[in-house]
């Protein structure tokens, strides 16, 4: 199952299928990396010129995956509430009226959607009711009722699907791995790697802990935040190439799990593999 199967819910990659997606989507989860994730990939398939989108191939997708893509905006949070503040608002109207870039659709991005105040998003609603051009928004929130009822009357409302209890325990053996890292303690990374015991967890926590990193790496590379402080932690710590070879130390664990290797080997050989990774 590819990343965008498995994160985009499937009633909204149904619609995408047959080119049939709202130009307006609210997406709701209380997992906040998960709706970064699912916005990112909204917008890949928005920007896509692949063949079947999004290709992950093509110089639209590169672009977005390096974090540049010109034609996807996201929107600043600001204030106390961290949300979209009006000012904010009215930049994202002045960029609306410029043609894209590069294909032929512009993409915003909302996050926190359910905090912003009613100004501001009230200043939103001429250019989702009549957008200038091709441009698609989605708004990201934890729960689309706090949303202005014109707004959401606006939007298709799509949820999330996540088995939040078993997903948040794997996300918590893989943060441990994570947080060992950026707290430069040796000792608690063997042992936060010694915690892959069982060897379809393993698996589950190794990809999980690879998104983390991909995560990490993207906020490099664009300079923002993430709502998850596992990948704001290895962002902060972790160079880029570092990260990159981690990648690589990852992928050769997932390998060594599929071919029944030693759990216990696989993961001595881990934790030491990304020890040495953090300080390149
Ligand atoms: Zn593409």
């Amino acid at each position: 199952m590819s990343e965008f199967e498995k994160t985009v819910p499937s009633e909204l990659r149904a619609l995408m299928k047959e080119n049939r997606a709202p130009h307006a989507v609210a997406i709701e989860s209380p997992d906040k990396t998960a709706l970064e994730r699912c916005a990112r990939l909204i917008a890949q398939w928005a920007v896509c010129s692949g063949e079947s989108r999004p290709c992950g191939d093509c110089r639209a997708c590169k672009k977005l995956m390096s974090g540049n893509h010109p034609d996807v905006y996201y929107a600043k949070l600001e204030g106390k509430r961290n949300a979209v503040k009006i000012s904010e608002v009215r930049a994202i109207c002045a960029d609306a009226v410029y043609k894209p870039n590069d294909g032929d659709c512009k993409v915003y991005i909302i996050p926190e959607a359910d905090k912003m105040e009613a100004a501001p998003q009230n200043a939103l609603l001429k250019l989702i009711e009549e957008p200038p051009q091709p441009m698609m928004f989605i708004f990201l929130c934890e729960n689309a009722a706090g949303l202005l009822q014109t707004i959401r009357s606006r939007c298709t409302v799509f949820k999330l699907d996540t088995d939040e209890r078993n997903d948040g325990h794997i996300k918590e053996l893989a943060d441990n791995i994570a947080r060992a890292l950026c707290r430069g303690r040796e000792a608690e990374l063997m042992y936060a790697c010694a915690a892959l015991d069982d060897r379809q967890q393993a698996l589950d926590v190794l990809k999980s802990l690879s998104e983390t990193i991909r995560d990490a790496a993207f906020c490099g590379v664009t300079g923002r935040s993430s709502a998850d402080s596992a990948v704001n932690g290895l962002a902060v710590r972790v160079k880029r190439r570092g990260l990159v070879s981690m990648q690589k130390s990852i992928a050769e664990a997932l390998e060594y799990t599929e071919r029944n290797v030693s759990l216990a080997l696989v993961s001595a050989a881990l934790s030491e593999n990304l020890w040495n990774d953090k300080y390149l």
